[in-house]
């Protein structure tokens, strides 16, 4: 038995659907903790390429479960076209993909709020997708949320979601009357409630009855640390936590039970929306890391803002988690960049700055100090074994290392699970 997390610890799109489908066939259940259809993670196997936005990617693994816990809010409209997705795709997902119902919905009326906030935000835009995950997570908060229990039982839901109509229908007005988006909920509603129902459960007990029949839990976050709502760059963050604290929060596991965390890290940047990033590259070779790492968004196809390693925002990332371990993603694309930089401090006005700060003016006003590496050339896709990668990458890779303190325990050089360096280490799920 043991539970391991793996978490994105810069801005997201780390890579982090790879690596967990990697690991994954060891797990006996893959986890979703927090996050909504906001995520996207990209699978790519057997020359097929899998998006997955609200399922754990743990579902193309066949003797795998999943669950996706109370923490997740979950558009019921959302989750059928992904299961029809996968069906169309021949994978099975009747058995063996689970609801925590104590998981809030998203409705209708979420998303249209998300809209408004946005249009409406002007230049304190988040950059959010506009599904209306944040607008659910508020209620949630705001002690108005509609639960996956809630939502079944039409007694207990029309009330609910009659106080809410009444409550939010002056904000929504453009997008038609009170009966009008009373409408858009309930249309879909009989089918909906349908199609959820048996893949609903009490997700702790779940957890708590694969932990004693000793299986191992595999727990996926979406976005990144840097995206986390408590430790991110506030407000351009999501509304959630994708750290690995968040997991006992967003699945009922208990804090004393999660063995590991594995981090997974870019070899350089990426993030996409607004708010601060130190290290961006507006130039050329910002251009032609987006271009060569195809950074463009997997849910809303966004081109993704590219810079330089941050190992400030890394660290201090590191740390928040507890990694021990770090997978490194996408090293081929930097073949040829020479130098290398990365950055190990910031200057704000003149003082010099080691962690990453809260202060949202000192992260926008972040000038990085670089350190310079010289560049790896020639392919090494296709390169399985660590002494065969060139000096220079093995020099990043070292450097990388000492710098946010934590082992490397994989290298990922291409999109396929066999474009991948295995490191010997201690990490106890070897891929
Ligand atoms: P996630 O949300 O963290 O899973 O990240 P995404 O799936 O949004 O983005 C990762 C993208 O990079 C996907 O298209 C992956 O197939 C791809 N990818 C993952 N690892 C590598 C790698 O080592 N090299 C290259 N070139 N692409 C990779």
């Amino acid at each position: 038995m043991s539970t391991l997390v793996v978490v994105g610890v810069q801005w997201g799109d780390e890579g982090k659907g790879k690596i967990v489908h990697l690991l994954g066939h060891q797990a006996d259940l893959v986890v979703r903790y927090q996050g909504g259809n906001n995520a996207g993670h990209t699978v790519v196997f057997d020359n097929q390429q899998f998006v997955l936005h609200l399922i754990p990617s743990g579902i193309l693994q066949p003797g795998t479960d999943c669950l996706i816990g109370n923490g997740v809010v979950v558009d019921p409209e959302a989750l059928r076209d992904e299961v029809r997705f996968l069906k169309g795709r021949k994978v099975r997902v009747k058995g063996r993909l689970h609801i925590a119902d104590a998981a809030h919905v998203i409705l209708a009326y979420h998303r249209y709020l998300d809209c408004l906030r946005e249009d409406r935000a002007g230049g304190g835009k988040i950059g959010t997708t506009r599904r209306g995950i944040g607008p659910a997570y508020s209620d949630k908060v705001g002690r108005a949320g509609i639960r996956v229990a809630d939502y079944l039982n039409p007694d207990v839901f029309r009330p609910l979601l009659e106080r809410n109509l009444r409550e939010k229908a002056p904000l929504l007005k453009r997008f038609g009357s009170l009966s009008k988006i009373r409408r858009d909920v309930w249309k879909p509603y009989a089918a909906l409630r349908r199609f959820l129902r048996p893949y609903v459960v009490d997700g702790p007990l779940f957890i708590q009855r694969a932990m004693a029949k000793r299986q191992k839990i595999l727990f996926e976050s979406a976005q990144g640390t840097m995206l986390d709502v408590d430790f991110g760059t506030y407000p351009y963050v999501t509304s959630s936590n994708p750290v690995a604290g968040g997991v006992c929060i967003g699945s009922g596991l208990a804090p004393n039970r999660l063995d590991e965390a594995l981090g997974v890290v870019k070899a350089y940047t990426t993030r996409v929306g607004e708010g601060p990033f130190p290290t961006e590259l507006k130039d050329a070779l910002g251009e032609a890391l987006r271009q060569r790492g195809m950074e463009f968004g997997a849910t809303t196809g966004r081109p993704r803002r590219c810079g330089w390693f941050d190992a400030v925002a890394v660290r201090s990332a590191v740390r928040i988690n507890g990694c021990q371990w770090l997978a490194l993603t996408k090293l081929d694309v930097l073949e040829g960049v020479h130098p290398l930089k990365v950055a190990v401090a910031y200057r704000v006005g003149h003082r010099l700055i080691k962690e990453f700060p809260n202060d949202r003016q000192m992260q926008s006003e972040a000038v990085p100090v670089y350190e310079e590496i010289p560049g790896f050339y020639g392919s090494i896709r296709g390169i399985t074994r660590y002494a065969q990668l060139p000096t220079n990458a093995r020099r990043y890779i070292r450097r990388l290392e000492e710098l946010v303190g934590a082992h490397f325990a994989m290298i990922s050089l291409g999109r396929s699970r066999e474009e991948t360096i295995i490191l010997d280490s201690k990490f106890p799920w070897k891929p």
